[in-house]
């Protein structure tokens, strides 16, 4: 099966928006400097004995890219294709969302290169303990926080937190709960933090839909990645009348003209691990996926799944990036060309950091918000977020990513301005 365009390095994509957008923003060169490189790159390798008696060592990372608006915030990735440069990648994108949004958090990232899918229960809870207590005190609720990503969930971060509170100091031990983010409600997790990436995809598809007068009561959406941030997409599309007509994910994709029950794929994805041999939809190619007509394509996978040759098939009013880095640059520009447009990843999916924001804030308060609450505060946040960025386009005439970048980096650099350099 064909997996996407040739990998190429995402940090080095990362580094060429940053530059667009610092050309654009006229930034003295030593903040670009500053900004261009993570500012720790922490590798750790430890063992883990399997259930069947072996030790097997795993590799794990932590990049954190930057501190200045607040602590390090991003997401930990389970993947065989975890790597320094594409977590580096991510990690940069975490502190342009952040600083985007105007949430006090800086960018991190993490991971495990390995596959989780081959992996018991228990052997992914002692993995997820001893990569936590690997990374010691470089995690924590006032310096860096953790967070689900692919291949991670709330059950994860649950891990996460229980491994680093027992392993830390013996005192405030309910305060270190804010050390993770994405956690079960039970633990200390916010309401709406499972579906709160694809909540916030909703709400920019809803603000695009709008100004481009499109009813999205009866139009269609093809989705690819059917996992967190693919499912309550589709999810909370379907609330809006919205029929997923195809979607696909590491084992193949699936079409069904009718609109698929987006509940039910979940449940069958949550009990199944995948969508393959759900019955209900006809099996296509990942090429046919990118063909079918649709007015919204919600990647929802991994990077770089769209190139020039998947650009020029698709047939699509609207892209709104749920994954992080999903069109490269040559996809993008054969989208511009074709005048598709994109809502770009570090604002179309900011929605998840934003309620690990609320989450956060709950926990150092002790407080719990009802889930009107969150729902309110995010729509508010991204509402901002997303006319901030498209009148700064319209403005500038830039596409929505050059300026979401700009403005981010306008605020990153005016705290470097404001606070100058140590010493
Ligand atoms: P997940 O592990 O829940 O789901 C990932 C999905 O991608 C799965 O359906 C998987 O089968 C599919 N996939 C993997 N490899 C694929 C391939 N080669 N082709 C097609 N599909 C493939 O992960 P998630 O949390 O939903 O994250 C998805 C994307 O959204 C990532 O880019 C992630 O960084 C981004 N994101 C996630 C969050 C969050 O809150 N979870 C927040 C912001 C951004």
């Amino acid at each position: 099966m064909s997996i996407g365009p040739r990998a190429r390095g995402f940090f080095e994509v990362v580094q060429g928006y940053i530059e667009r957008a610092a050309e654009l923003t006229r930034l003295p060169s030593h903040i670009k400097d500053i900004l261009a490189q993570p500012k720790n790159e922490l590798i750790v390798n430890f063992p883990v004995r399997m259930d069947d008696g072996s030790l097997r060592v795993f590799k794990g990372y932590r990049i954190q890219h930057n501190n200045i608006m607040g602590p390090y915030k991003g997401g930990v990735r389970y993947h065989h294709q975890v790597s320094l440069d594409e977590l580096k990648g991510l990690a940069t994108q975490m502190t342009w969302k952040c600083a985007l949004l105007g949430i006090p958090f800086g960018g991190a990232k993490g991971g495990i290169k390995f596959n989780p899918r081959e992996h018991s229960v228990d052997e992914l809870r002692r993995i997820t303990r001893r990569f936590t207590h690997a990374l010691g005190n470089n995690i924590g609720p006032a310096h860096d926080i953790p967070a689900p990503d692919v291949g991670t969930n709330a059950q994860t971060m649950v891990w996460m937190m229980d491994t680093y509170i027992n392993t830390g100091s013996t005192y405030e031990k309910n305060d270190q709960r804010a050390v993770v983010t994405g956690k079960t409600i039970n633990a200390g997790g916010s309401e709406g933090r499972e579906q709160a990436t694809g909540q916030g995809v909703v709400y920019c598809i809803k603000e695009w839909a709008r100004e481009a007068r499109l009813d999205l009561e009866g139009s269609t959406a093809i989705v690819q990645g059917f996992g967190n941030v693919g499912s309550n997409t589709a999810l909370l599309l379907a609330k809006l009348g919205v029929s997923t007509i195809a979607t696909g994910d590491h084992t193949g994709y699936l079409r069904n003209e009718e609109g698929f029950n987006a509940h039910k794929l979940q449940e069958y994805v949550r009990t199944h691990g995948s969508i393959e041999g759900y019955p209900r939809g006809e099996q296509i190619t990942r090429e046919e996926f990118f063909e079918t007509k649709a007015d919204l394509f919600i990647p929802a996978a991994l990077e770089n799944q769209v190139g020039a040759s998947e650009a020029i098939k698709l047939d699509v009013r609207l892209i709104a990036e749920g994954a992080n880095g999903p069109i490269n640059p040559e996809g993008e520009a054969v989208l511009a060309d074709r005048g598709i447009p994109v809502i770009p990843d570090i604002l179309a999916n900011s929605g998840g950091v934003t309620v690990s924001y609320y989450e956060w804030v709950q926990n150092r308060n002790s407080e719990h918000w009802d889930a009107e609450e969150v729902q309110r505060k995010l729509l508010h946040m991204m509402r901002r977020a997303y006319q901030r960025t498209m009148f700064y386009a319209a403005e500038k005439k830039v596409n929505p990513r050059v300026a979401a970048y700009a403005l981010a980096l306008e605020s990153l650099a005016t705290s470097y301005d404001e606070r100058g350099i140590f010493p």
